[in-house]
């Protein structure tokens, strides 16, 4: 993808997304700008605007020791390169999805925003000796994240908030996950219309690669715009995984879409990525799934499948348009 940082460009009085500029351009949406300064976190009066979905995803603390596989230039701030580009990948995870939406004559009122939160520091207790101190569950980092959220204001009832964590020994935590009732981007009967969700991309830098990284970032995020009822009405799929793609582009060459990242290979170390996921899945049941006998590439891409795409679309009008 293209390099546009236009979107999320700190100190930026006006931002705009790529999209939303493109929509602009066209004519054929309506285009959402809003004012906003590089440290005032606006989402609490943004969000509820109508025909607007915001994505905001909240750098983690990185520690100085894993910093330095960066360079000496990512010492200081709060977005090194893997998180950079795991917002990027986010952003244009949408644009597929949008742009498959309006060449159907769908979702044409609506916009999605991804922005740069402030940072998150979700540190343990100092005063707690109990296992969730020292190595959170994804329940214990996903309760501590909303509380933090929470009290900045900034739940608005149609937002998804992503935490980019680096924890790349938590097995507790994993790849990163949400958890219900705060599993899913608008009103719905169970949570309060924000999601929270968390993507370790510490876990992906350490024992995958960058291509593992965009993919999980994505997949983590895409989970809150795909409800039960949706992934019931696609096809054979029971579970967001399903929606996934494992294509074989050559012999020994498996090309695997966001939503099937940690499921495509084999259940055991070094299947695909380093670590299966441990939630559900049917290899037979997936959009499309080639089959790993013979595979030793495993190529991650950033762009969800035709039937991702479609899920989160029907998620989307379901959610947000009515
Ligand atoms: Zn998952």
């Amino acid at each position: 993808m293209p390099e546009d940082r236009s979107a999320i460009s700190a100190g930026s009085r006006w931002r705009v997304t790529r999209r939303e500029a493109l929509a602009a351009v066209g004519g054929s949406a309506v285009s959402v700008w809003t004012r906003s300064g590089p440290a005032v976190d606006t989402a609490a009066t943004a969000g509820h605007r109508d025909g607007l979905v915001r994505i905001r995803v909240y750098p983690g603390a990185v520690p100085f020791r894993a910093r330095l596989r960066y360079g000496l230039g990512e010492l200081r701030g709060n977005w090194p390169p893997p998180f950079r580009d795991a917002l990027a990948a986010i952003e244009a995870a949408f644009e597929h999805v949008l742009a498959y939406a309006r060449e159907r004559s769908r979702l044409e009122d609506l916009a999605v925003r991804v922005d740069r939160a402030p940072p998150i520091r979700v540190s343990p207790s100092a005063t707690s000796l109990s296992a969730d101190s020292v190595l959170p569950s994804l329940e214990a980092l996903l309760g501590r994240f909303r509380e933090r959220v929470r009290n900045r204001g900034a739940l608005t009832g149609r937002t998804c908030h992503v935490l980019l964590c680096w924890s790349p020994l938590n097995y507790r935590v994993g790849y990163g996950g949400t958890l219900a009732p705060n599993s899913v981007t608008g009103l719905d009967d169970g949570g309060d219309g924000d999601a929270l969700t968390v993507a370790n991309v510490g876990a992906t830098e350490v024992w995958d690669s960058r291509a593992v990284t965009r993919n999980i970032a994505i997949h983590e995020t895409l989970h809150t715009f795909l409800s039960d009822d949706v992934v019931r009405s696609i096809g054979d799929a029971y579970c967001d995984h399903e929606l996934g793609t494992a294509v074989r582009t050559a012999e020994n060459t498996l090309r695997i879409s966001p939503m099937a990242t940690a499921y495509a290979g084999p259940d055991r170390i070094g299947g695909g990525t380093r670590f299966h996921g441990t939630g559900c899945y049917d290899h037979d049941r997936f959009a499309r799934h080639d089959g790993h006998d013979g595979i030793e590439n495993w190529a991650y891409t950033i762009e969800p499948s035709e039937t991702t795409r479609e899920g989160v679309t029907r998620h989307l009008e379901r959610r947000f348009e009515t």
